[in-house]
């Protein structure tokens, strides 16, 4: 079970029926009674608001679990179980990078479906191309269903005003001062709410509650999607933001005086460590938008290939390095890899390990596991937690009116 109740999220104000809603988003079905001692909630409490929630058709109740053959009888009724329904409304998530974007509804069980990924030529980045693609992409991924959209969220890279969906800068895109979110809900036929994020804190908060990070008190992810390096930490639940901006991890120097990044320094991590770094180490031309480049040098490099072999070694040597300043920092209890990260890690994990380990004071003397991350699609399960938030927390006001 997720840790929400009497330490989390229902404790900073929420209502009955916002408390049971977020414990049965986070935890999946649980019994009524389970729901009762989770939230240390009086039952009636309880039983009100899932009379409420069953109501406005978030939750279902059904049966109690079937006692096993044998089983002594417990006292009293058995409890009913109860969880989110799953025909339930739906978040649109849109993950952009900067070759691709893809968009899937996510339920408030998590479960991602109408997934359509696309690859972006590099005109098609422009903000005045691809905003229409973005708002035809979401709209269209909305009518895919007759189920209610309680918001959307674009999961992004770059320095982002979550407070507005304000793209102050994507270096990856091209992209400087783009009111996003204000854009695309002007092309919106009705009045849903649109949230941008940063995708490597919305991944990382996703693997954090429901994949590679649960158990852990505190965790450092890195994530790469071909191209740039994305970086989270969240410690104690928390995730380290900084009003959106913190934990550049991509751009932490790793080759003094190596390649030239947009951003304006020289030997950047992303520069050193993305899939189009390994591409570059190995002497291939990266492809665009596709991971056929990358597949091909790890394949060469397993199969004793000695240039390929040495380009991932000096791909993941640049990893170590920026790993060793990030855990000297943060001391992060778990460390998890995602997207290519994960692939050069299973491709080359002991070097990592042992190189961390040589070059990591506090790798040494704390109790650090590097794992690749759980989730098939931690971007869009993040960008959908920012979706719902506003349900979550208010269950009885925040959706919009069902189509007529
Ligand atoms: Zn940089």
């Amino acid at each position: 079970m997720v840790a929400i109740g009497r330490r989390g999220v229902g404790d900073d104000g929420g209502s009955a029926a916002a408390r049971v809603l977020t414990l049965l988003h986070r935890s999946g079905p649980l019994t009524r009674a389970a729901v009762t001692a989770e939230l240390g909630l009086a039952a009636s409490a309880v039983g009100a608001a899932l009379s409420d929630l069953t109501e406005l058709d978030l939750v279902r109740v059904g049966e109690p679990p079937r006692r096993s053959p044998g089983a002594p009888a417990g006292r009293g009724r058995p409890s009913p179980v109860v969880e989110v329904n799953p025909d339930g409304p739906v978040a649109v998530a849109l993950q952009l990078s900067a070759d691709r974007m893809t968009v899937g509804l996510v339920g408030l069980d998590r479960r991602i479906g109408h997934v359509r990924e696309r690859v972006l030529s590099r005109a098609e980045t422009d903000p005045g191309v691809l905003i229409p693609i973005l708002a035809g992409a979401v709209s269209d991924a909305a009518h895919r269903t007759d189920r209610r959209c309680a918001g959307v969220c674009i999961a992004m890279p770059g320095f982002i005003r979550e407070s507005d969906g304000f793209v102050r800068s994507a270096l990856n895109l091209g992209w400087d001062g783009v009111p996003l979110a204000r854009h695309l809900a002007g092309t919106m036929p009705t009045a849903i709410p649109i949230a941008v994020g940063r995708a490597a804190t919305l991944a990382v908060l996703a693997e954090f509650r429901y994949g590679a990070g649960r158990g852990a008190t505190s965790m450092l992810a890195l994530s790469c999607e071909h191209v740039g390096i994305g970086g989270g930490f969240v410690d104690a639940g928390i995730p380290l933001t900084g009003a959106g901006y913190a934990l550049e991890a991509g751009h932490i120097i790793v080759e003094p005086g190596g390649l030239r990044c947009p951003c304006g320094a020289r030997g950047c991590l992303e520069m050193h460590a993305d899939a189009r770094a390994l591409s570059r180490a190995a002497g291939r031309r990266p492809d665009r938008g596709h991971a056929g480049t990358v597949a091909e040098v790890f394949d060469a490099a397993a199969a004793g290939d000695r240039a390929a072999g040495e380009a991932v070694r000096v791909t993941a040597g640049h990893l170590v390095t920026g790993l060793t300043s990030l855990v000297n920092t943060l001391a992060p209890e778990r460390v998890v890899l995602m997207g290519f990260l994960a692939d050069l890690y299973r491709a080359a994990g002991d070097f990592v390990r042992d190189g961390l380990m040589a070059s990591s004071v506090v790798a040494r003397t704390g109790h650090i596991q590097i794992v690749t991350g759980d989730l098939p699609a931690p971007a869009l399960v993040g960008a959908a937690e920012r979706a719902f938030a506003p349900l979550l927390r208010e269950p009885r006001t925040a959706l919009p009116a069902a189509p007529s």
